[in-house]
Protein backbone atom coordinates (compact mmCIF):
# COMPACT_ATOMS: atom_id res chain seq x y z
CA UNK A 1 0.00 0.00 0.00
CA UNK A 2 3.12 2.24 -0.70
CA UNK A 3 5.69 2.57 -3.05
CA UNK A 4 9.08 4.14 -2.88
CA UNK A 5 11.62 4.98 -5.96
CA UNK A 6 15.07 6.65 -6.13
CA UNK A 7 17.60 7.41 -8.44
CA UNK A 8 20.06 8.36 -5.77
CA UNK A 9 23.75 8.84 -5.21
CA UNK A 10 24.60 6.73 -2.34
CA UNK A 11 23.65 3.43 -1.73
CA UNK A 12 19.27 3.36 -1.66
CA UNK A 13 18.55 0.36 0.59
CA UNK A 14 18.29 1.97 3.53
CA UNK A 15 16.52 5.23 2.14
CA UNK A 16 14.31 2.56 0.31
CA UNK A 17 13.57 1.15 3.73
CA UNK A 18 12.99 4.08 6.01
CA UNK A 19 10.60 6.05 3.37
CA UNK A 20 8.47 2.82 3.65
CA UNK A 21 9.09 2.91 7.67
CA UNK A 22 6.84 6.31 6.49
CA UNK A 23 4.00 5.00 4.33
CA UNK A 24 3.30 2.15 7.41
CA UNK A 25 0.28 3.90 8.73
CA UNK A 26 -1.06 2.61 5.48
CA UNK A 27 -1.36 -0.62 6.49
CA UNK A 28 0.28 -3.55 4.82
CA UNK A 29 0.88 -7.46 5.13
CA UNK A 30 4.50 -7.67 3.66
CA UNK A 31 7.11 -5.37 2.13
CA UNK A 32 10.13 -5.26 -0.38
CA UNK A 33 12.87 -3.73 -2.36
CA UNK A 34 14.61 -4.56 -5.61
CA UNK A 35 17.59 -2.70 -6.58
CA UNK A 36 20.29 -2.42 -9.96
CA UNK A 37 22.77 -4.21 -7.72
CA UNK A 38 26.07 -4.48 -10.00
CA UNK A 39 23.94 -3.66 -13.34
CA UNK A 40 21.37 -6.20 -12.25
CA UNK A 41 18.02 -6.18 -10.94
CA UNK A 42 17.71 -8.02 -7.58
CA UNK A 43 15.29 -7.92 -5.00
CA UNK A 44 14.55 -8.69 -1.01
CA UNK A 45 11.42 -9.47 0.25
CA UNK A 46 9.48 -10.49 4.12
CA UNK A 47 6.50 -11.28 5.06
CA UNK A 48 4.75 -8.98 8.29
CA UNK A 49 6.17 -6.02 9.71
CA UNK A 50 8.89 -3.85 7.99
CA UNK A 51 11.59 -4.96 10.35
CA UNK A 52 11.71 -8.22 9.10
CA UNK A 53 12.92 -6.95 5.42
CA UNK A 54 15.48 -4.80 7.51
CA UNK A 55 16.70 -7.79 9.13
CA UNK A 56 16.73 -9.41 5.95
CA UNK A 57 19.02 -6.80 4.59
CA UNK A 58 21.49 -7.00 7.72
CA UNK A 59 22.20 -10.40 6.50
CA UNK A 60 21.41 -10.27 3.06
CA UNK A 61 22.63 -6.58 1.77
CA UNK A 62 21.22 -5.33 -1.10
CA UNK A 63 23.55 -2.73 -3.19
CA UNK A 64 22.93 -0.05 -5.69
CA UNK A 65 22.23 3.27 -6.09
CA UNK A 66 19.06 2.69 -7.87
CA UNK A 67 15.76 1.02 -6.75
CA UNK A 68 11.94 1.00 -5.78
CA UNK A 69 10.36 -0.21 -2.67
CA UNK A 70 6.85 -1.61 -1.71
CA UNK A 71 4.49 -1.89 1.14
CA UNK A 72 1.85 -4.52 0.08
CA UNK A 73 -1.66 -4.65 1.07
CA UNK A 74 -2.76 -7.76 -0.88
CA UNK A 75 -5.64 -7.98 -3.48
CA UNK A 76 -4.73 -10.98 -5.62
CA UNK A 77 -3.21 -13.67 -3.76
CA UNK A 78 -1.95 -14.33 -0.48
CA UNK A 79 0.33 -12.25 1.52
CA UNK A 80 3.60 -14.29 1.03
CA UNK A 81 7.19 -13.76 -0.21
CA UNK A 82 6.61 -15.00 -3.99
CA UNK A 83 3.67 -12.20 -3.70
CA UNK A 84 5.40 -9.46 -2.59
CA UNK A 85 6.69 -6.98 -4.68
CA UNK A 86 8.57 -5.97 -6.92
CA UNK A 87 7.83 -8.13 -9.16
CA UNK A 88 9.95 -9.36 -11.60
CA UNK A 89 9.76 -10.88 -14.95
CA UNK A 90 13.04 -11.07 -16.81
CA UNK A 91 14.82 -7.41 -17.44
CA UNK A 92 11.80 -5.76 -15.54
CA UNK A 93 10.99 -4.94 -11.79
CA UNK A 94 7.63 -2.76 -10.85
CA UNK A 95 5.49 -2.68 -7.82
CA UNK A 96 2.23 -0.94 -7.59
CA UNK A 97 -0.46 0.09 -5.85
CA UNK A 98 -4.22 -0.90 -6.90
CA UNK A 99 -6.00 -3.19 -9.09
CA UNK A 100 -5.60 -4.23 -12.58
CA UNK A 101 -8.72 -5.29 -13.66
CA UNK A 102 -7.81 -6.72 -16.96
CA UNK A 103 -4.87 -8.76 -16.00
CA UNK A 104 -6.93 -12.06 -16.03
CA UNK A 105 -7.33 -10.64 -19.72
CA UNK A 106 -3.73 -9.98 -20.05
CA UNK A 107 -3.02 -12.98 -18.45
CA UNK A 108 -4.51 -15.58 -21.32
CA UNK A 109 -2.96 -13.27 -24.01
CA UNK A 110 0.74 -13.22 -22.43
CA UNK A 111 0.58 -17.25 -21.86
CA UNK A 112 -0.09 -17.63 -25.58
CA UNK A 113 2.92 -15.76 -25.98
CA UNK A 114 4.77 -18.42 -23.80
CA UNK A 115 4.83 -16.32 -20.70
CA UNK A 116 3.80 -18.02 -17.30
CA UNK A 117 2.96 -16.59 -14.45
CA UNK A 118 5.24 -17.39 -11.01
CA UNK A 119 2.80 -15.85 -8.57
CA UNK A 120 -1.08 -15.00 -7.99
CA UNK A 121 -0.81 -11.44 -8.09
CA UNK A 122 -2.74 -9.13 -10.56
CA UNK A 123 0.84 -7.13 -10.37
CA UNK A 124 3.05 -9.48 -12.08
CA UNK A 125 0.95 -9.70 -15.25
CA UNK A 126 2.82 -5.98 -15.68
CA UNK A 127 6.07 -7.09 -15.34
CA UNK A 128 5.15 -9.78 -17.88
CA UNK A 129 3.49 -7.99 -20.53
CA UNK A 130 6.77 -5.06 -20.36
CA UNK A 131 9.09 -7.97 -20.70
CA UNK A 132 7.19 -9.39 -23.63
CA UNK A 133 7.40 -5.98 -25.16
CA UNK A 134 11.16 -5.54 -24.76
CA UNK A 135 11.52 -8.82 -26.13
CA UNK A 136 9.91 -7.41 -29.33
CA UNK A 137 12.60 -4.80 -29.25
CA UNK A 138 11.28 -2.16 -27.94
CA UNK A 139 13.12 0.07 -25.67
CA UNK A 140 12.20 -0.01 -21.59
CA UNK A 141 10.44 3.36 -21.94
CA UNK A 142 8.43 2.01 -25.11
CA UNK A 143 7.69 -1.11 -23.04
CA UNK A 144 6.57 0.23 -20.10
CA UNK A 145 4.26 3.39 -21.41
CA UNK A 146 2.35 0.79 -23.76
CA UNK A 147 2.21 -1.58 -20.74
CA UNK A 148 0.43 0.90 -18.95
CA UNK A 149 -1.36 2.04 -21.86
CA UNK A 150 -3.22 -1.88 -21.65
CA UNK A 151 -3.85 -1.79 -18.09
CA UNK A 152 -8.00 -1.24 -16.30
CA UNK A 153 -8.16 -0.38 -13.07
CA UNK A 154 -6.06 1.63 -10.44
CA UNK A 155 -2.52 2.09 -10.06
CA UNK A 156 0.49 3.71 -9.10
CA UNK A 157 3.16 2.32 -10.76
CA UNK A 158 6.96 2.55 -10.57
CA UNK A 159 9.17 0.64 -13.20
CA UNK A 160 13.21 -0.57 -12.82
CA UNK A 161 14.78 -2.07 -15.43
CA UNK A 162 18.09 -4.28 -15.77
CA UNK A 163 20.90 -2.35 -16.57
CA UNK A 164 19.59 0.93 -16.83
CA UNK A 165 21.40 3.23 -13.99
CA UNK A 166 19.91 5.88 -14.65
CA UNK A 167 15.86 4.92 -15.95
CA UNK A 168 12.69 4.65 -13.67
CA UNK A 169 9.17 4.84 -15.10
CA UNK A 170 6.17 5.79 -13.12
CA UNK A 171 2.59 5.84 -13.67
CA UNK A 172 -0.34 6.82 -11.97
CA UNK A 173 -4.24 6.12 -12.37
CA UNK A 174 -6.58 5.95 -9.56
CA UNK A 175 -3.90 6.33 -6.74
CA UNK A 176 -1.76 8.73 -5.49
CA UNK A 177 2.08 9.43 -6.75
CA UNK A 178 4.19 12.63 -6.26
CA UNK A 179 7.43 12.77 -8.00
CA UNK A 180 10.79 13.94 -5.68
CA UNK A 181 13.51 16.48 -6.71
CA UNK A 182 16.77 16.18 -5.36
CA UNK A 183 19.95 17.39 -6.23
CA UNK A 184 21.39 15.29 -8.96
CA UNK A 185 18.65 12.69 -7.28
CA UNK A 186 15.09 12.02 -7.79
CA UNK A 187 12.43 10.11 -6.15
CA UNK A 188 9.40 8.67 -6.15
CA UNK A 189 6.90 8.13 -3.73
CA UNK A 190 2.98 7.53 -2.39
CA UNK A 191 2.69 10.82 -0.93
CA UNK A 192 5.27 13.84 0.26
CA UNK A 193 5.77 12.71 3.25
CA UNK A 194 7.16 8.63 2.20
CA UNK A 195 9.59 11.69 0.65
CA UNK A 196 10.27 14.10 3.32
CA UNK A 197 13.96 13.03 4.69
CA UNK A 198 15.26 13.02 1.43
CA UNK A 199 13.35 16.58 -0.56
CA UNK A 200 11.06 19.16 0.13
CA UNK A 201 10.33 19.35 -3.87
CA UNK A 202 7.25 17.96 -5.27
CA UNK A 203 5.68 17.39 -8.28
CA UNK A 204 2.25 16.09 -7.49
CA UNK A 205 1.34 13.62 -10.98
CA UNK A 206 -1.93 14.04 -11.69
CA UNK A 207 -4.75 11.28 -12.99
CA UNK A 208 -3.36 9.27 -16.02
CA UNK A 209 0.28 10.68 -15.67
CA UNK A 210 3.53 8.91 -16.59
CA UNK A 211 6.98 10.12 -15.67
CA UNK A 212 10.32 9.09 -16.97
CA UNK A 213 12.88 9.71 -14.24
CA UNK A 214 16.71 10.38 -14.48
CA UNK A 215 19.03 11.67 -12.18
CA UNK A 216 18.86 14.85 -14.35
CA UNK A 217 15.45 14.97 -14.34
CA UNK A 218 11.60 13.90 -15.09
CA UNK A 219 9.42 13.96 -18.30
CA UNK A 220 6.08 14.25 -17.45
CA UNK A 221 2.92 12.89 -20.31
CA UNK A 222 -0.32 12.91 -20.17
CA UNK A 223 -2.40 9.69 -20.87
CA UNK A 224 -2.72 10.68 -24.26
CA UNK A 225 1.22 11.09 -24.95
CA UNK A 226 1.27 14.57 -24.95
CA UNK A 227 4.40 16.42 -22.93
CA UNK A 228 2.74 18.57 -19.65
CA UNK A 229 4.45 20.68 -17.70
CA UNK A 230 3.51 20.04 -13.81
CA UNK A 231 4.43 22.68 -10.73
CA UNK A 232 7.20 21.67 -8.47
CA UNK A 233 5.97 22.87 -4.99
CA UNK A 234 7.94 23.31 -2.18
CA UNK A 235 6.10 21.30 0.89
CA UNK A 236 6.25 21.78 4.48
CA UNK A 237 6.84 19.11 6.55
CA UNK A 238 8.66 18.34 9.54
CA UNK A 239 10.91 15.76 8.45
N1 LIG B 1 -3.02 -5.76 -6.23
C1 LIG B 1 -1.66 -5.83 -5.85
C2 LIG B 1 -1.37 -7.09 -5.06
O1 LIG B 1 -2.24 -7.69 -4.51
C3 LIG B 1 -1.17 -4.58 -5.11
C4 LIG B 1 -1.77 -4.42 -3.75
C5 LIG B 1 -1.31 -3.12 -3.05
O2 LIG B 1 -1.85 -2.04 -3.39
O3 LIG B 1 -0.45 -3.19 -2.16
O4 LIG B 1 -0.26 -7.51 -4.99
Amino acid sequence: CGIVGILGIHEVAPSLVEALRRLEYRGYDSAGIATINNGHLDRRRAVGKLVNLSDLLVHNALPGKSGIGHTRWATHGAPSEANAHPHQAGPVAVVHNGIIENYKELRAELAEAGYQPQTETDTETVALLAQHLMSQGKSPTEAAMQTVDRLEGAFALAFLFDGEEDLMIAARKGSPLAIGHGDGEMFVGSDAIALAPLTDQITYLEEGDRAVLTRAGVEITDEAGRLVNREVKTIQMDA
